[in-house]
């Protein structure tokens, strides 16, 4: 591609500027740790980040027109954000804009709007547990680099069943120390967009200074990029007129041939 990828992101950023414990992993925010890493790659381009203080200014319909992949985290406050901003997302990703949902970001409107499902339901569980994730597509282009199976040493505990559609396709699964099993990442279509769902980064484990798990959103980032930024979607204008003129006599297609 000879452009470089556009990226936005929406953080919360409600945990890290209430909690001492969040803020000292995340003192610029999720959204700063994420742009930390994503600004460092050759194929990213601008990064514009948004706040629930400032989307409605910052996820205005230029900026989404302006954006490849949209990457997004929140948890405490998904009902504070807009409908009006979630409808921009919604028809963005219809027409092509990528679309990476992380770890309580399952619970999100756009997310849901998207699915169509109560993505909302899963068990879940703040203990700290070790996480072993599982690379079941190795051939897919947002697991390379990647070994077979890595760890995150401590993450919130997410467990099936999980109210998501089926996935296109699974790309991880997770084994939580509690016992519990996860499809901790899948992709999706809808429309032009496509969306990856990423289970990890409880706000209060490091998880987004995780070499692989960086290596997972920025491949996912690369992967959902669309093709032609301001995608035309193929929907056809309505009722119209056959292409090809013909009569109907007694059940059968007569050709008109002009
Ligand atoms: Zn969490």
């Amino acid at each position: 591609m000879n452009r470089k990828i556009n990226v936005t992101i929406y953080n919360e950023n409600l945990h890290e500027t209430t909690v001492e414990e969040v803020r000292a992993i995340y003192p610029n925010g999720i959204h700063g740790a994420l742009k930390g890493f994503l600004e460092k790659d050759s194929a990213i381009g601008t990064i514009r980040c948004a706040t629930l203080a400032d989307h409605q200014q910052v996820l205005t319909q230029e900026a989404l027109d302006d954006t490849d992949v949209l990457v997004w985290w929140g948890h405490m406050c998904h009902h504070k954000v807009e409908d009006a901003v979630v409808d921009i997302v919604v028809k963005r990703v219809l027409n092509g804009m990528g679309f990476i949902v992380l770890h309580s970001g399952h619970a999100s409107k756009p997310f849901g709007r998207l699915m169509g499902t109560e993505t909302h339901l899963l068990r879940w569980r703040e203990a700290g547990e070790k996480a072993r994730l599982w690379n079941i597509a190795t051939n897919h282009p947002i697991t390379q680099g990647l070994e077979q199976t890595f760890m995150v040493p401590h993450d919130e505990t997410y467990g099936e069943p999980f109210g998501i559609p089926e996935p296109d396709q699974l790309i991880f699964i997770t084994w939580f120390q509690g016992g519990e099993v996860f499809r901790s990442g899948a992709t999706w279509q809808r429309g032009e967009g496509k969306i990856f769902y990423l289970q990890n980064g409880h706000e209060t484990f490091p998880v987004y200074h995780q070499k692989e798990i960086q290596l997972v959103i920025a491949n996912a980032v690369k992967w959902a990029c669309p093709v032609q930024r301001a995608c035309t979607p193929n929907r056809g204008p309505g009722n119209v007129a056959p292409l090809e003129q013909y009569t109907l006599e007694e059940g059968s297609f007569t050709p008109i041939t002009k």
